[in-house]
């Protein structure tokens, strides 16, 4: 079979356990990065759903206090927290029970690999979500993926060693989770285009004179998200729409031509597929993370909840525009990477991590972000195949350049 239409077969036709009944038993769940935005709420519906899943793992990278909190609330059997420095902390507080205690960066891919667990939710931010997630995918557990940049950064390879092991790869990034619910049923299908829409972030309309004296405290505010630092400051630079053209790109097999962004601010349609037909499924709802997060973990059933409906009753208005990608360049870049593929996709990410990381720090403006990654997709020697070693090689050069060029 064609690899194209194994991932097809592997994302539609997969029913990897999700509870139909209460015969079958709770869903194990690892949550890597579980005291961030997505982590929490992936916690909420496990709360809501306590005979469905159990939380058997949860990784935090500093905040060991939420950390303990959770592994107590919901009974863990194992916890990593990243920085080493706060071991000791976590372990004495945990010192009555039986949950185990890891620390450190080797831990996540350990504890990655172990059995005791059904589902990933990588929710871990940026770069660092690659490893952990590799080693899951070959130990044959499925994965649900909020990890957007792991995608980015060795999509052909992570795409790969997940049909090589039939682990499904089941998106949360909302866009991605509406394109895959309008793909069920439609296997043999072919997709024209896919529709990934962008709210437009706080700066929408706004030009490049105004987005030079932005502060991090307002890039910060996003109109209709509450997410983590990295990714709301790639929703004000649009970079995020640029880094989700690529996740798409591997996670449905498209060509780049087939991927198109189209500014929607009110965020109520949360992607779109377009058939050989000209017919376009849409997938719609209230902007909430909550929902991707459960169909990801339900998928393929539909479970119900208490979540805030649209009401087509009021009035509303649903509003769509070119993106403007000579104000928002960090797009138009992402685009080009889309296109010229090879070590450029890891190349822009990693530029993005540290200019992203200095913006937050008030180091570098806003329009800075866009040439720092600019000089290191030129500075950086392109790979047109690269294997995970180069990835990596890849990954430090450019973090190393964009850090040095930043003076950080
Ligand atoms: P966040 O910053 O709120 O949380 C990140 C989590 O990762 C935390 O638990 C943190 O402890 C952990 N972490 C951070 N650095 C780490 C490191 N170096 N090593 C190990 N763990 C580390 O981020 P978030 O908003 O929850 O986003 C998580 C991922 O999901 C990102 O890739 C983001 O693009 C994606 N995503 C998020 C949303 C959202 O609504 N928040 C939506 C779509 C996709
Ligand atoms: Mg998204």
């Amino acid at each position: 079979m064609k690899e194209k239409e194994q991932i097809k077969n592997l994302q539609s036709d997969l029913s990897f356990g999700a509870p139909d009944s209460n015969r079958e038993s709770a869903k194990r769940i690892a949550i890597f990065g579980s005291t961030g935005s997505i982590g929490t709420q992936a916690l909420d519906v496990i709360a809501a759903n306590p005979d469905k899943f159990s939380v058997e793992v949860l990784t935090a990278q500093n905040n060991d206090e939420l950390l303990v909190h959770q592994a107590l609330k919901f009974s863990a059997n194992v916890v990593v927290i990243g920085d080493e420095k706060k071991y000791g902390k976590v372990k004495e507080a945990l010192a009555a029970t039986d949950v185990k205690v890891f620390a450190g960066e080797k831990a996540l891919e350990e504890v990655a690999a172990m059995d005791c667990y059904d589902l990933m939710i990588a929710a871990i931010v940026g770069y660092a979500g690659l490893k952990p997630t590799l080693k899951a995918i070959s130990n044959n557990k499925a994965i649900a993926l909020a990890n957007k940049e792991t995608l980015v950064v060795a999509g052909d390879i992570v795409m790969r060693k997940a049909v090589e092991n039939r682990v499904p790869i089941i998106p949360v990034d909302s866009e991605h989770s509406a394109i895959f619910q309008c793909l069920v049923g439609e296997t043999r299908n072919k997709i024209e285009k896919v529709i990934l829409t962008a709210s437009g972030g706080p700066f929408l309309g706004r030009k490049p004179n105004y987005l030079v004296n932005v502060k991090r405290e307002h890039a910060l505010q996003h109109p209709n998200w509450t997410m983590g630092a990295k990714i709301t400051i790639d929703s004000a630079t649009l970079m995020n729409k640029g880094l989700e053209m690529i996740e798409a790109r591997w996670l449905f097999n498209l060509k780049p031509e087939q991927i198109q962004v189209v500014i929607h601010p009110q965020s109520i349609i949360h992607s779109m597929v377009q058939f050989e037909d000209s017919s376009i499924k849409a997938q719609m709802g209230l902007p909430d993370m909550k929902l991707p997060i459960q169909y990801a973990m339900t998928f393929p059933h539909r479970i119900p909840n208490t979540f805030p409906r649209y009401d087509f009753r009021k009035p509303n208005t649903l509003t769509f525009e070119d993106p403007d990608i000579k104000t928002f360049r960090n797009l138009a870049l992402a685009t080009e990477v889309l296109f010229k593929g090879g070590n450029l996709p890891c190349v822009l990410n990693a530029a993005n991590e540290i200019a992203v990381y200095a913006f937050l720090r008030n180091r570098i403006n806003f329009l800075d972000m866009t040439d720092v990654i600019e000089k290191a997709m030129e500075h950086i020697t392109f790979i047109e195949k690269p294997t995970l070693e180069e990835y990596f090689e890849s990954d430090g050069e450019a973090r190393n350049f964009s850090a040095d060029l930043i003076k950080l």
